[in-house]
């Protein structure tokens, strides 16, 4: 932890707070006004490695410690997110630049996931199966694998971490911890609140920097037989690449091109509640945020320009003023490739209803805004309906019936989240079987995953692994079955 402002932070490794052995440095800078929040180094491959031994090493204990015990300092930092979720969520505003209830939801959800995860201390059940034999018995058992190499973006830098690292720890492997340039401090913040909770030292690692340095170090590293990424899909198909010569288990949860149909019989205003709330939430810059609108044919005239109204009385700021309803985009560079999208669907024909433009009045100028932004008539083939842009823009199709908008809602290359409003029951069914999507809402946008049940996506969205709930902890563990014969005499399976 750096003890002033002007210092360079330090890395966590084996317990203790220590220098990058390099000198170059970058800073995390406040997205709503360009204030500097702080200076971490951007470290080397030796720290990497120094931090991937720590990890080796005290995975040799860890491993051994009973998982409830293991649970104990879990439930110690739930606690402890719960004594500093004021701290943190304002923090996260001023890192990251969400609004402040959305702050708290980001911390929130690290509270919920490490008591779930801490809860799993008790359970990690396996199975106990009846034998072909006599007088033999077996049963399969999780195992803890290694040192975990955890790479975060910084879209929630306090919940991401925790559906990695929550259940890494409980199912006894150690963890190298790299969180994303934009959120360092908070990353920080977060390895933290597990010292505090009395967790051994090395069980969690801390090493700041770049994706291509620290990140590649780690995917490539032959210590680390597991890499959890989230990120975008670029990064992921390169980290697949990277991680295959050592055939590492590699899990990844990538971008979303997330759709909201609105059947002609839908309760309209709910439907404008949930795309409001799904497309300009965190300024668009959720994963499952809804960047598609599908209406049906009678409603989209008046779905649009009740979209539009609502949209045009958002009030852009600093995510700490409580007049705020959508605070900056994460930096300029953000801020660029969401306004090339603007001029992207303008050259491709689409309709600008409202928006297209970084905001920068009353002092907007000093950070990075983005008004909300919708396109209407957008055809499914275009780059605006296709590609991720990470921002306050929503596009809106039209389609003639349920069968066209679920063919529209699954022609691209993600698969994460997913919404239906409809009154009809059979309507609502077919999109939940049919809906190509790791989620699916009905009657609710397409954020607000809870928890308890698997996190991810379809096609591109990732490769076939899923945060949170129990299926988190297939990839954290991996299943050994054991038979024990206690006949006495030789008994040959499939041939006695
Ligand atoms: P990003 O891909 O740029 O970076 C993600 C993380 O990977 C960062 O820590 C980065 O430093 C690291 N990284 C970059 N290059 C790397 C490399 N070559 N090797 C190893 N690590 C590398 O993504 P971002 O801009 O931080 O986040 C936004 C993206 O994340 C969006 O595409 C969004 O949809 C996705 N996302 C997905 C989920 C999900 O659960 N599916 C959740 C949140 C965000």
């Amino acid at each position: 932890m750096a003890t002033a402002a002007t210092e360079t932070s330090k890395n966590y490794i084996g317990g203790e707070w220590v220098d990058a052995t390099g000198e170059d440095t970058f800073d995390t800078v406040n997205p709503a006004n360009g204030e500097t929040l702080g200076t971490f180094p951007r470290s080397s491959d030796a720290d990497v490695d120094r931090a991937v031994e720590a990890a080796k090493e005290a995975f040799e204990s860890w491993r051994l410690v009973p998982a409830p015990k293991r649970a104990e300092i879990l439930f110690r930092v739930a606690q402890r997110f719960i004594d500093r979720k004021d701290e943190l969520t304002e923090l996260t505003v001023r890192e990251m630049g969400k609004v402040r209830a959305e702050a708290g939801g980001d911390v929130q959800e690290a509270i919920d996931m490490t008591f779930y995860m801490a809860g799993e201390g008790r359970r990690l059940f396996g199975q106990t199966t009846p034998s072909e034999m006599l007088d033999k018995f077996q049963m399969s058992v999780r195992q803890p694998v290694g040192v975990v190499g955890a790479i975060t973006p910084w879209n929630f830098p306090i919940a991401i971490p925790s559906w990695k690292i929550a259940p890494a720890l409980v199912c006894g492997d150690t963890v190298v911890f790299k969180p994303a340039r934009d959120t360092p401090m908070l990353g920080e913040r977060f390895v933290e609140i597990f010292e505090e909770a009395g967790l051994p030292p090395g069980v969690l690692n801390i090493v700041h920097g770049g994706g291509e340095s620290v990140g590649e170090r780690l995917v490539k590293h032959p210590d680390v037989p597991l890499i959890s990424l989230t990120g975008s899909r670029e990064v992921g198909i390169r980290t697949a690449e990277n991680g295959a010569p050592l055939l590492k288990h590699i899990h990844l949860e990538l971008g979303g091109k997330n759709a909201i149909i609105v059947m002609d019989d839908a309760d309209l205003d709910l439907a404008v509640d949930g795309i409001i709330w799904s497309a300009f939430g965190t300024s668009g810059q959720r994963c499952t945020a809804a960047s598609r609108v599908i209406a049906g044919q009678s409603v989209y005239d008046a779905l649009s320009s009740k979209l539009v109204e609502r949209a045009e009385m958002l009030r852009l700021g600093d995510g700490l003023e409580e007049s705020t309803d959508v605070g900056p985009v994460v930096n300029r560079s953000a801020l660029a490739k969401i306004h090339s999208y603007t001029e992207i669907g303008v050259d491709e024909g689409a309709k600008l209803l409202t928006g297209g433009e970084v905001a920068t009045e009353n002092g907007l100028d000093k950070g990075s805004f983005y008004r909300p932004t919708i396109f209407g008539e957008v055809e499914p083939g275009m780059r605006i309906a296709q590609e991720e842009i990470f921002g306050p823009t929503v596009a809106l199709i039209r389609a003639t019936d349920v069968d066209e908008a679920i063919r529209v809602a699954n022609g691209i290359e993600f698969g994460l989240s997913s919404s239906i409003f409809t009154r009809d029951v059979n309507k609502a069914f077919r999109a939940m079987r049919d809906l190509n999507a790791g989620i699916t809402y009905v009657n609710a946008g397409t954020i607000g995953a809870e928890v308890h049940l698997p996190f991810g996506g379809t096609k591109g969205t990732g490769n076939g692994h899923r945060e949170a709930g129990q299926a988190a902890l297939d990839f954290y563990t991996e299943w050994k079955s054991i038979y024990v014969d206690y006949s006495g005499k030789l008994q040959r399976a499939q041939i006695d």
